[in-house]
């Protein structure tokens, strides 16, 4: 069935569902919304791979809060609905989305995530509800104290079930599974039902009907995919601020590869007057959720984030998503992107990448099937011109390993490894500056200082690539 055929109305939905959906201004139902609705109403498990922003949370809780339309025999106080999620961020997103499309149903829902004071879980756990949205590790200590009482659960929803995998919540979340009725509908919602996701889907679903969204290269179509080779830190400081201060620049996540990166880097923007925040899982769930309040509200325009911390965000503002460091793993690459773009919008992804780091863009192009243009801004262009590739399935040339070509000493020499010609860039080389200086106040800055990083600027390394 194709979106452009359905309406929310021919979904068989109920009345106070529509309701709550014709006040938040949908529509049309998304490709997953239309495909996977009918499936779950009918009684169906279901394993779906949707990428974020494609409108999968609502695909899940538009069905899951049907069933709470009519009313459970049972005089238990436990959930009928579970969600379980990777991060704390997207366990309140969920949350908000079922309040807001359960709002005239009116679903008693709550969040159980780590990080947050017990007796007040213990309180809320103690009242009746109907969905419960949660993160593996904290949810199986309730259940093991026997806070819980899941025997009138009926649906189980597993969303990111990939990111669910990679952070090692599996063992957990099999063990909730087993404690969990045999008699449930399960859901399970994954960027990728390939590998190990397909084997445990198949442990843990019965019979499920399987529903793939999107072809991997028609992902993202909405945001602009660019790619900046640089020669080193400074480099990279240099282009980050100038693509910052860019007029199309309304909001954008700034992604480091550690917390410790994601603090210091915070707070050189801050000094250089950006609207900053750090976000990273070191951070408690309170200072987290003040910082994702703040970038909602457009009173953080510059968030610097690790994975897991900003997997899930949904800011509708964020025009641009930057990869300061490349990700680890392609499929992150994949998560980070789609925080821009949100809702329609378009949007626009930029990496920076060293050298060395090609193999790795490699190795994202080919799990996207989309090429990542290299892209050079006048004043900006790398003393080492980017390397000629093919696509997604080129291979190194020659047989010349990366970063043997004379002058260039990788990474670790920085910009005193070149010898090149170009007298800008020998200029630039011989400032031991890292990009921030020009607009750095003499002084510690003030204002929402608590919204830059931890780090002490005066004494930590400038250079912390
Ligand atoms: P998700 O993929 O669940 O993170 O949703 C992405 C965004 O799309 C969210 O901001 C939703 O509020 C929005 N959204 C979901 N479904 C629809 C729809 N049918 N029409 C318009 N917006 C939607």
């Amino acid at each position: 069935m194709s979106s452009e055929t359905v309406s929310f109305e021919n979904l068989d939905l109920h009345p106070s569902i529509l309701r709550a959906l014709e006040e938040a201004g949908y529509v049309t139902p998304t490709p997953i919304q239309a495909q996977a609705i009918p499936e779950v109403l009918a009684g169906h498990d279901l394993m779906a791979s949707a990428q974020t922003g494609t409108g999968k949370t609502a695909a899940f809780t538009l069905p899951a809060l049907n069933l709470l339309a009519t009313p459970h025999p049972s005089k238990s106080r436990g959930p009928r609905i579970l969600v379980l999620t990777p991060t704390r961020e997207l366990a309140a997103q969920v949350n908000e989305a079922a309040r807001k499309y359960g709002k005239f149903i009116r679903a008693r829902t709550v969040s159980i995530v780590g990080g947050m004071p017990y007796p007040l879980q213990n309180k809320l756990l103690s009242q009746p509800l109907d969905i419960l949205v949660a993160t593996p590790g904290r949810l199986l200590d309730h259940m093991e104290r026997g806070r819980i009482d899941m025997s009138r659960l009926q649906m189980l929803i597993l969303d990111e079930a990939d990111r669910m995998l990679d952070m090692g919540f599996m063992p957990d979340v099999e063990r909730i599974c087993n404690a969990l009725p045999a008699e449930r509908q399960t859901l399970l919602f994954s960027a990728t039902l390939d590998g190990n996701i397909g084997n445990i889907a198949r442990q843990i679903l019965r019979t499920p009907k399987t529903i793939q969204v999107a072809a991997q290269k028609e992902k993202h179509a909405n945001i602009e995919q660019r790619l900046h080779f640089v020669d080193d830190m400074n480099h990279k400081n240099k282009l980050l601020e100038h693509l910052l201060i860019g007029a199309e620049v309304n909001q954008a996540i700034v992604f480091t590869s550690t917390k410790r990166h994601a603090d210091l880097l915070a707070e050189d923007l801050y000094a250089a007057g950006h609207k900053t925040a750090a976000l990273h899982g070191d951070m408690t769930q309170g200072a987290r959720n003040r910082t994702l309040t703040k970038l909602r509200h457009g009173d953080v325009k510059v968030l610097v984030a690790t994975d897991v911390a900003a997997r899930g965000i949904d800011v509708h503002g964020i025009t641009h998503v930057i990869n300061y460091d490349l990700p680890k793993f392609a499929e992150d690459y994949v998560h980070r992107i789609g925080r821009t773009g949100r809702a329609g919008n378009m949007g626009v992804a930029v990496s920076f990448a060293s050298h060395a780091d090609r193999y790795q863009v490699r190795k994202i192009e080919q799990f996207t099937g989309q090429r990542i243009e290299a892209t050079v801004i006048e004043g900006f262009e790398p003393r080492r011109p980017a390397p000629r590739t093919d696509g997604p399935n080129d291979r190194p040339r020659s047989g010349k390993k990366p970063g043997n070509s004379a002058g260039y000493k990788g990474r670790t020499q920085g910009a005193q490894g070149y010898r090149g010609d170009d007298s800008r860039n020998q200029n630039r080389s011989a400032n031991p500056g890292q990009g921030f200086g020009d607009r750095r106040p003499s002084g510690n800055g003030s204002g929402n200082r608590q919204d830059a990083g931890r780090g002490n600027s005066a004494r930590r390394p400038r250079n912390f690539a």
